[in-house]
């Protein structure tokens, strides 16, 4: 019997995707939680909570999934914890098994696919739709980003929080006391691995301090 995410069409996701321009990340949340039901995972990177505080006002209870690499800031980590014992989810951490090395010194495409994307898919496989934090604001890769997608796993994607804008969500984070990455505060306006994140000097691109000189922007979950 094909699943929800196989019964809509490429065309129905850019129609409802394009729907969704003008609604709250809550309206899109309650859209997918009705849509997929326990099919639906949120994907978490714990840099912050807000998409986590939101979709837990729609659906407390909700799956969350946060790919231990092996690699985070103990701070990433202490932050899974905090969000973990404050927000109603099922916290899922997980990891790639085989011992942490030097891979990323060498090549950081072959070690995301092995510690991020790998762990990451093998979750992801008993769900039809999964939602994350991405939000066109972050980069200009990320400028067009729609709000309903097929990914390259063939499963809903969908980014409740796309539209909104720094401002936006600096309010939403304060009104709601949302759970942040202590980092934030100390010159990494986004958090990966300890290895491939440097600080970003105040006012220059917030994702420049990813895997910085290398080329690369994108660890591959989003595909
Ligand atoms: S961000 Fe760096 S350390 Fe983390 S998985 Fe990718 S290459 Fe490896």
């Amino acid at each position: 019997m094909p699943s929800t995410a196989d019964a809509l069409t490429d065309a129905d996701l850019a129609e409802i995707s394009a729907s969704f321009e003008q609604s709250t990340p809550a309206e899109i949340v309650r859209w997918a939680t009705e849509t997929f039901g326990s099919d639906l995972a949120v994907a978490a990177s714990m840099e912050d909570a807000v998409l986590i505080d939101v979709a837990t006002k729609v659906q407390p209870g909700i799956d969350v999934v946060f790919v231990d690499t092996g690699y985070h800031f103990p701070e990433t980590l202490a932050t899974a914890e905090r969000v973990r014992r404050r927000y109603p989810i099922e916290l899922r951490v997980v990891r790639d098994e085989s011992p942490t090395d030097d891979l990323w010194r060498t090549d950081v495409d072959a070690c995301c696919a092995r510690r991020k994307v790998a762990p990451f898919d093998s979750a992801l496989r008993q769900y039809a739709a999964w939602m994350s934090g991405l939000r066109r604001a972050d980069s200009p890769e990320r400028a067009d980003a729609p709000i309903v997608t097929r990914d390259g796993r063939g499963l809903v994607s969908i980014r409740p929080l796309a539209t909104w804008d720094d401002a936006t969500t600096d309010a939403y984070i304060a009104t709601n006391d949302v759970v942040l990455n202590p980092l934030l505060f100390d010159g990494y306006p986004s958090i990966g691995c300890g290895p491939c994140t440097n600080r970003v000097a105040p006012g220059d691109d917030p994702r420049s301090g990813r895997w910085a000189g290398s080329g690369k922007t994108e660890c591959g979950l989003n595909l």
